[in-house]
């Protein structure tokens, strides 16, 4: 008998799991849990160090507990050794974003770019005591033959696929780079998001953080290269 009223309470479990995949036929379809809907975000600043806005992010993402890239510009780290090392000390990744940031220098030719990748890593390392491994191309864009260079010197190479707007358009507000940084990152599960921690930069250090909120929201991990 004992067995009997168990039989049917199997059963009947079994019943209330079909008819509850039937009422949640999209939920049982495409599972909750699955690696596959994993969404990661690289929040990555461009042509830095500076001291204010530099500092204003770094602040911001201590506070967030958040670590980011920053591809450095050789050149500007002389007088700002203090903040290139806080993005050492607190746990960021420090990359390449060539020497002078000059396009006409830089991509003369393959030795002029070389050298000039050269002279930003050798500041970096004298700096922060840091061998960079990622680099960034100025401009962005592909260089077949530039990449291969990198790549045989151990680099990652890194471009992006959303932008905060904060070099195309002159003069934005922060609400209107938080805008673009959503508008440009929205549907894709892998963001790469290209800001700028240069001196002009004010507003982008102000966006900041409306769109780790943003991430932050839509279930992102932040990560860093
Ligand atoms: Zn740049």
């Amino acid at each position: 008998m004992q067995k009997k009223s168990l039989t049917i309470a199997v059963f009947l479990f079994g019943l209330l799991l079909v008819l509850l995949a039937h009422l949640s036929g999209r939920t049982m379809a495409t599972p909750v849990f699955t690696f596959a809907e994993e969404r990661e975000v690289y929040l990555t600043f461009d042509d830095g160090p500076s001291t204010a806005v530099t500092e204003k992010i770094l602040d911001t993402l201590k506070a967030e507990e958040i670590k980011a890239t920053f591809f450095v510009v050789g050149e500007r780290i002389p007088g700002r050794e203090k903040t290139l090392r806080r993005i050492r000390d607190e746990g960021h990744t420090i990359g390449v974003h060539s020497d002078s940031h000059r396009y006409e220098t830089i991509y003369a030719s393959d030795a002029a770019f070389l050298e000039d990748v050269e002279a930003c890593a050798d500041r970096i390392l004298k700096t922060a005591d840091v061998t960079a491994t990622v680099y960034r191309f100025p401009g962005g864009g592909r260089h077949p033959s530039k990449e291969t260079l990198l790549k045989e010197r151990g680099y990652r190479i890194v471009w992006w696929n959303a932008v905060c707007g904060d070099e195309e358009i002159p003069g934005a507000d922060a609400k209107t780079l938080t805008e673009r940084a959503i508008a440009t990152a929205k549907g894709k599960r892998r963001v790469v998001l290209l800001l700028h921690d240069s001196a002009p930069h004010g507003a982008t250090a102000e966006a900041l953080p409306a769109i780790i909120e943003y991430f932050r929201g839509e279930n992102y991990v932040f990560k860093a290269f």
